[in-house]
């Protein structure tokens, strides 16, 4: 386990990537607990941006007060281009080391992590906490965000749902997810869809659903819903070639960024407490170049070089399960 070769005084705190609700808890969690701890805390805005834009000031508990329910980043966050070059990295810890900030706590996803790797290489100790609506972090089980998303696409998909069924339509509603498919399985699952289509299994073969309709449709099914990642998209035009072939008429509904919003759950908010708080104390504990995790029930935390080999897979036996619970 790497050690800070002298005693961490004070730390930053930076939010990255793609915002997630519950970001606001480990924020606080690590503001509050470092401040506890004795460690002094700067805020950095607008992620690896803000950094190099020198967006850094000084945190106090007030400073994360009434937060905590809080949908988005109260710290803003951003994309760098920028943070990417060696130049830009290194420009980075120069900054941090001006300020006098010895470690830094960042939470985002996996592209996040590289950046805070780049950083432990330059002499800044990091902490890694996995903040995603994405749940794609493969050395962990659970991301802060998503169960937030996935109960607010369930929410909508139900809604959605409700009309369809009504209307004897077939509706594809899309969720958010690029590259990986958690939402959509998970949501699909939940709210009962016929097909999942998911960008680290669909093989494009649209055929399949347009038969898979109209074979359940002579079974008396009159409505039926797809679950769609964004990562497959072309939901629209998906709509249209499928109610030519079936003759069903056939709606697509694009969720958006409305997943990404909203207060966070109280799981979301509690993990994320938990984490923030892990994180403060191995920094004060002098422990570095770690990130936090949620894995086989507990939370525990595992060296970042580690985290970042490690592969995710959709599990096979939820997309079986999938199939086999459709009528
Ligand atoms: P999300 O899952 O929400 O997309 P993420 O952390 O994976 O979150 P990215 O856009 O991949 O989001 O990464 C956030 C930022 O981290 C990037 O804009 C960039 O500044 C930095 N970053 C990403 N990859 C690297 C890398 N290989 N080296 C250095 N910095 C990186």
């Amino acid at each position: 386990m790497a050690k800070a070769e002298k005693a961490i005084k004070t730390i930053g705190v930076l939010t990255s990537g793609g915002d997630a609700p519950g970001m606001n808890a480990a924020i606080r969690a690590v503001v509050r607990k470092a401040l506890k701890n004795g460690l002094k805390v700067m805020g950095i805005d607008k992620g690896y941006q803000g950094l190099l834009n020198n967006e850094i000031r000084p945190m106090n508990a007030k400073d994360v007060s009434d937060s905590i329910q809080m949908g988005g980043t109260i710290l803003k966050t951003a994309r760098s281009e920028e943070f990417t070059t060696r130049e830009g990295q290194e420009n980075g810890a120069k900054i941090l080391k001006e300020h006098g900030v010895d470690a830094l706590v960042v939470i985002g996803g996996d592209g996040s992590y590289r950046g805070a790797l780049a950083l432990s290489h330059l002499g800044i100790g990091v902490i890694g906490i996995p903040g995603t609506i994405d749940l794609d972090i493969a050395c962990t089980d659970y991301t802060i965000g998503f169960d937030t998303a996935i109960n607010t696409a369930m929410e909508a998909i139900d809604k959605v749902r409700d009309t369809s069924s009504s209307h004897e339509r077939c509706s594809i509603i899309e969720v958010m997810g690029r590259k990986a498919g958690y939402i959509a399985l998970w949501c699909g699952i939940s709210s009962g869809a016929e097909e999942i289509l998911l960008p680290e299994k669909y093989d494009f073969d649209e055929q399949k659903i347009i038969n898979h309709i109209v074979g359940i449709r002579k079974l008396g099914k009159t409505h039926f819903l797809i679950v769609n990642a964004e990562g497959v998209g072309h939901s629209v035009s998906m709509a249209r070639r499928i109610e030519a072939a079936t003759g069903m008429e056939t709606r697509a509904t694009i969720l958006g960024y409305m997943q990404r919003g909203g207060s966070p759950t109280c799981k979301d908010r509690f993990y994320a407490s938990v984490m923030g708080a892990m994180a403060a104390d191995l920094l004060t504990k002098g422990v570095i170049n770690r990130v936090i995790c949620f894995k086989n029930g507990d939370f525990t935390d595992i060296d970042i070089d580690e985290a970042l080999a490690m592969k995710k897979e959709i599990p096979e036996y939820y997309v079986e399960i999938a199939k086999d619970l459709v009528r």
